[in-house]
């Protein structure tokens, strides 16, 4: 009994700060890594815009919590996942099996730009000469993060051979950035398995459903582990999305900016 645009998700918004949540003004009280921070300097993200400073604090409070943000195109709704996703995995590769995030777009055009921006943040980050956050990243002994310690990245689009895709998926990527017909083709044809899978992202999910991508991403959905944080972001919110993301986000909370944000 849907009610039409935000009505059923309304109820979940949460008011003030969830426990364990940090000041959220500017990037430098978010609780951020040295590295992801000097990764933004470097980068010339001085500030976060609306709606990162709407949902960096609260995706990185424990326990992590499923959020849907609306925002329109150009408000900065990339870096609004992508560091709380570098800050959860550490910004490094982990030896151990298994994807840990991905995020699922609706074009080859937007994977290749969002793998680009998480590229970006991946070079501020060096290896650790004991320097923890809070920390001053510049007094710390560091070095550029070798080959094998770097975060791995795997782009499963349209256009790749399924050569290449089996030696990324060998290579053990720690994200992959996806279509999700493609990774839906991948997790069938070479079993991948999606069971370490902490962070999922849905962007541009209105168009992720324009284009017909529904019933694909319920399949991935149905793989998913249910231990996962699930983040939906998207300038509309038409029922069908609600309907989505009633049954594959568990209490979101919902940040929603208004035009001019
Ligand atoms: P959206 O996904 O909401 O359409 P993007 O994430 O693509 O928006 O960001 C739009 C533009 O804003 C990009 O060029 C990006 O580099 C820039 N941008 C994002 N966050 C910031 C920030 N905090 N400060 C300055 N520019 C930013
Ligand atoms: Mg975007």
């Amino acid at each position: 009994n849907v009610k039409g645009g935000t009505a059923l998700l309304k109820k979940t918004k949460s008011k003030g700060k969830a426990k364990g949540e940090v000041g959220g003004g500017s990037f430098q009280n978010m609780g951020l890594h040295p590295f992801l921070l000097r990764a933004l300097t470097v980068q010339g993200y001085r500030t976060p815009t609306p709606i990162q400073r709407a949902t960096i604090p609260s995706l990185l409070a424990s326990p992590p919590r499923d959020l849907v943000g609306m925002a329109r195109t150009g408000s900065g709704k990339t870096l609004a996942y992508m560091i709380p996703l570098l800050q959860r995995l550490g910004g490094r590769h982990s030896h151990a099996f298994g994807v840990r995030a991905i995020i699922l777009v609706p074009a080859r055009e937007l994977a290749l730009q969002v793998l680009r921006v998480g590229k970006g943040f991946v070079k501020g980050w060096r290896n650790d000469g004991g320097c923890h956050a809070g920390d001053d990243v510049d007094s710390a002994i560091t070095t550029q993060l070798g080959r094998d310690e770097a975060l791995r990245w795997g782009l499963v689009v349209g256009g790749e051979s399924m050569d290449e895709q089996f030696e990324m998926i060998s290579s053990n990527p720690d994200v992959i950035i996806a279509t999700p017909g493609r990774l839906l083709h991948l997790i069938v044809e070479m079993n991948l398995s999606l069971a370490k899978v902490e962070y999922v992202v849905f962007d541009e999910a209105d168009r992720l459903f324009e284009l017909g991508f529904s019933t694909a991403l319920t399949e991935i959905l149905a793989r998913l582990p249910a231990s996962r944080q699930t983040l939906l972001f998207s300038a509309t919110l038409p029922k069908s999305l609600v309907e989505f993301a009633k049954a594959g986000l568990r209490n979101p909370k919902l940040v929603r900016l208004d035009a001019e944000s």
